[in-house]
């Protein structure tokens, strides 16, 4: 569902397209900040983005853009499947320039859906580590999200875990909440499994979570983590994002991170990034906003602002996400997100993972 602010803001969108096919201003001025977007226009011009990122997490950095570049960002916000569906349907008459979304399953699947067009930037080959990015440079990492086990500081001792792995055993019989499977960040996390141990051995540690499920699957990670602080369960699977929400409004949550596969694979690593649509307006303008975004301070309010990693090393990680400590990130382009989700899927289904 298009949530009404972005619904606004499409609509604003539309009307300024229409005031252009039709040479007409006076459709501009039913706009809700026509003066705005004409000052930006004649200074630098404007894109429009679709995201699948919330629009509390993206205007204050279009704000930010348009300030120092003059070039104005309408932008409309939904779930990456109807923006993905939209994009196809609209194809070469579409208006948006760039595509935001979250999990390189996501970006990997608009990318074979043919909706971005390569890039080839200096700029972001300098920022973007090359495993958070396409190999066919359709879309790039703008943060990267870890997700690791938590767990109740109450009735577990970290020296209990080890590896998400491990979570499959007899030990955490009716221990163990996992959100669904239908969620892509599982699918991801289970398509790294498969490309690291081959679908037979995944397929047994699938088996295993489910076999020491607590309780039924969860809708999100929140439900779940206040599932373990309830006592329903002692640890999950989540992004630490989530669990950095929690501790803000309740600092002294009775929960903990832990970081495991730190002597193997290390830490499941995804990412939140963006690709310029294959029938872009503007792919000049969206190629200046996505190196913006790669770098500098635009990239620390990128990842801090969600509470997650930035992308580029160089870039100082947020203050909050610093005191939850250092880890191994599995090394693995995140690709294989992509490649392999929909054998993950059948996996889990067979596992009878819901
Ligand atoms: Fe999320």
């Amino acid at each position: 569902m298009v949530k009404r602010v972005s619904g606004k803001v499409l609509s604003s969108m539309a009307l300024i397209t229409l005031g252009w096919l039709a040479g007409c201003s006076e459709q501009e001025q039913a706009t809700s900040e026509p003066v705005q977007a004409e000052a930006a226009s004649a200074q630098g011009g404007e894109i429009v983005v679709y995201s699948s990122r919330k629009e509390h997490l993206v205007k204050p950095l279009f704000d930010q853009f348009t300030a120092e570049t003059g070039i104005k960002v309408s932008y409309l916000t939904d779930g990456e499947g109807p923006l993905m569906a939209r994009l196809e349907a609209e194809a070469e008459r579409t208006p948006a320039d760039m595509l935001i979304t979250v999990d390189a399953g996501n970006l990997w699947q608009a990318a074979n859906m043919g909706l971005f067009q390569p890039v080839q930037s200096d700029v972001l080959e300098a920022n973007v580590p090359e495993q958070f990015q396409d190999s066919e440079n359709r879309w790039f990492g703008l943060s990267v999200r870890a997700r690791t086990i938590v767990y109740s500081t109450e009735r577990v001792k970290p020296e209990e875990l080890s590896t998400y792995e491990n979570l499959s055993t007899g030990e955490w019989d009716g221990r163990l909440c996992l959100r669904t499977s239908k969620k892509v960040y599982n699918q991801s996390l289970v398509a790294t499994l498969i490309e690291r141990h081959g679908p037979e051995r995944t397929e047994a540690i699938v088996k295993g979570w489910v076999d020491n499920l607590a309780t039924d699957v969860f809708p999100n990670d929140t439900a779940l983590m206040e599932a373990i602080v309830a006592g329903q369960c002692d640890v999950g699977i989540v992004n630490t994002y989530y669990f950095g929400r929690l501790q803000k409004d309740t600092p002294e949550i009775p929960l903990a991170l832990f970081w495991p596969n730190q002597q193997t694979s290390g830490v499941h690593v995804n990412i939140s990034g963006a690709g310029i649509t294959q029938h872009a307006k503007h792919p000049q303008l969206a190629r200046q906003l996505l190196e913006w975004l790669a770098q500098g301070e635009a990239q620390a309010m990128f990842a801090g602002i969600n509470m997650e990693y930035p992308v580029n090393p160089n870039v100082p990680v947020d203050d909050l996400v610093k005191t939850w400590g250092e880890f191994k990130a599995d090394d693995l382009n995140v690709e294989v997100a992509g490649r392999r989700q929909v054998e993950a899927i059948k996996l889990m289904d067979r596992a009878g993972y819901r």
